[in-house]
């Protein structure tokens, strides 16, 4: 980062500020907002093949106006305490964007997950995991990690039973970390959440008749060129829904670079391809993009931006030729660019609403693990017998036969898969018409400035109530 350029965590309290010009609130509560409240940074060491070697590592503890707080470990090089501030405080608006009871956290350890074997790697957080307990930085009601860039249903694992293993008899132990595979009390849906709140986002963008008009777009996804910015798990389910919904995927990128067609590239093969071979490259049929970042100026209606943050910038945006950017990683816009992408128009879907899908069945997974039961387990068989009856009533009054396929589809129960799903659409609807209205009413200049006004209005009632301000 050279001198004259904004840090992440900067970039947030930009746009912060922003959204608060539009606001009545004191000063001092507006602070309270912002400030990360606990940074906790820690070193261990790790003992591989050449020796031990120090390992760094954070977890943030943004805002506990709600608890217990929540958000993703990444495990990356890149990984810094700016980083993890500015994650763990966007965690706090998003939450409260999609009404989510959670304050905003995050954690990172900074290592290349892939230059480690899978032994070290539990090792590393198994560690990371014990040193959060020693300080009361994780619990079911105080701070409960999840996936984010680097880790997944494995790491999420070790961490829930470290956890479980420092903490005897604790009976909510698996709520202390959400995204763990289903044997450890994982949730159906939540590998794909991110990436399908990512699809209903873009859906209800393309669905407004008004903004599609003056993008000059039609309506609906139907035929719309994307480029996706990341094959990892947000990156490939955001592509594999949008494409199964008629959109075609144009362009793929990825960190050794990209390919792009304009007649479409299937997103399942170009990820078993580049699981196979290691590389994006050498895909049948696709022209090659040495430089990842040139696929976000491809000719296309979306760019899905799934990667890393600070993506779109001052030097690439003028060439943007997008409508829509659909910002499903965290912070890939800086505000400089924003503001020449507002110039021109392009709609920007913000990364605090439309990444949200993962924290919200996140949200779910934790309601599960302290109920102690499936959902669905109670009240799907009484449904679908109660549906029967009341089809067996009508088909006597009306002397109509149904046949056995219509009345198997009418009949079925929820199971914890469907209503998972049905919850998440259903908040990313309505979080985006939220978001939408706001955006109209206060008219500001863009989407993420209304759904800043948003996540601080409720946070700051959420203060207020507390009558910690007046
Ligand atoms: N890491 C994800 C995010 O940035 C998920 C967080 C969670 O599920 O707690 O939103």
């Amino acid at each position: 980062m050279s001198s004259h350029e904004s840090s992440f965590f900067e970039d947030v309290v930009r746009n912060f500020d922003k959204a608060a010009a539009f606001l009545n609130y004191p000063q001092g509560l507006l602070d309270q907002i912002k400030v990360c409240n606990s940074v906790y940074h820690f070193s261990f060491p790790v003992h591989t093949e050449s020796g031990y070697e120090v390992v760094s590592a954070w977890r943030v503890e943004h805002s506990q106006h709600k608890l217990p707080t929540k958000g993703g470990i990444r495990y990356s090089t890149s990984v810094n305490e700016d980083e993890v501030k500015a994650l763990a405080a966007l965690m706090t608006f998003k939450c409260a964007i999609v009404d989510v009871p959670f304050g905003g956290a995050k954690g990172g350890i900074k290592i290349d997950p892939r230059k480690y074997t899978p032994d070290q790697l539990q090792r590393i957080t198994r560690r990371y995991t014990a040193e959060l307990v020693k300080k009361n930085f994780i619990g079911p009601g105080i701070d409960v990690p999840a996936p984010d860039y680097g880790t997944g249903q494995r790491e999420m694992a070790w961490i829930a039973d470290t956890y479980s293993a420092l903490n005897p008899g604790q009976i909510d132990a698996s709520g202390c970390v959400t995204g763990k595979p289903i044997s450890q009390g994982g949730i159906r849906g939540r590998v794909e959440a991110t990436g399908r709140g990512v699809f209903f986002g873009i859906r209800e963008a393309c669905n407004n008749k008004e903004d599609m008009k003056r993008l000059g777009l039609t309506v609906g996804l139907d035929g719309k060129r994307v480029v996706v910015q990341g094959l990892g798990n947000v990156g490939y389910h955001s592509a594999k829904f949008l494409q199964d919904s008629g959109c075609i995927i144009v362009g793929i990128a990825e960190f050794e670079g990209a390919i792009h067609n304009s007649k479409g590239l299937d997103v399942l093969s170009v990820w078993k391809h580049r699981t196979e071979t290691k590389s994006i490259f050498g895909y049948p049929g696709a022209v090659e993009l040495k430089n990842g970042l040139d696929a976000l100026e491809l000719d296309c209606d979306i760019i899905v931006p799934a990667a890393l943050e600070k993506q779109i910038t001052s030097s690439n945006a003028p060439r943007i030729k997008a409508k829509i950017i659909a910002e499903g990683a965290n912070g890939p816009t800086t505000p400089e660019a924003e503001e020449i992408l507002n110039q021109k128009g392009i709609l920007i879907i913000p990364d605090m609403y439309l990444n949200a899908g993962g924290v919200t069945v996140s949200y779910f997974e934790w309601l599960k693990n302290l109920q102690h039961v499936r959902m669905g387990r109670m009240g799907k068989r009484f449904v679908e017998s109660s549906t029967m009856q009341l089809i067996s009533t009508i088909e006597r009054v009306t002397e109509h036969m149904l046949s056995y396929d219509e009345k198997m589809r009418l009949t079925h129960g929820p199971d914890e898969v469907d209503l998972v799903n049905s919850g998440l659409e259903d908040t990313m609807i309505s979080s985006y018409n939220e978001i939408h209205s706001i955006w109209k009413e206060k008219k500001c200049p863009d989407m993420r400035t209304a759904a800043f006004i948003g996540s601080i209005n409720k946070i700051a009632t959420s203060y207020m109530e507390l009558g910690i301000f007046p």
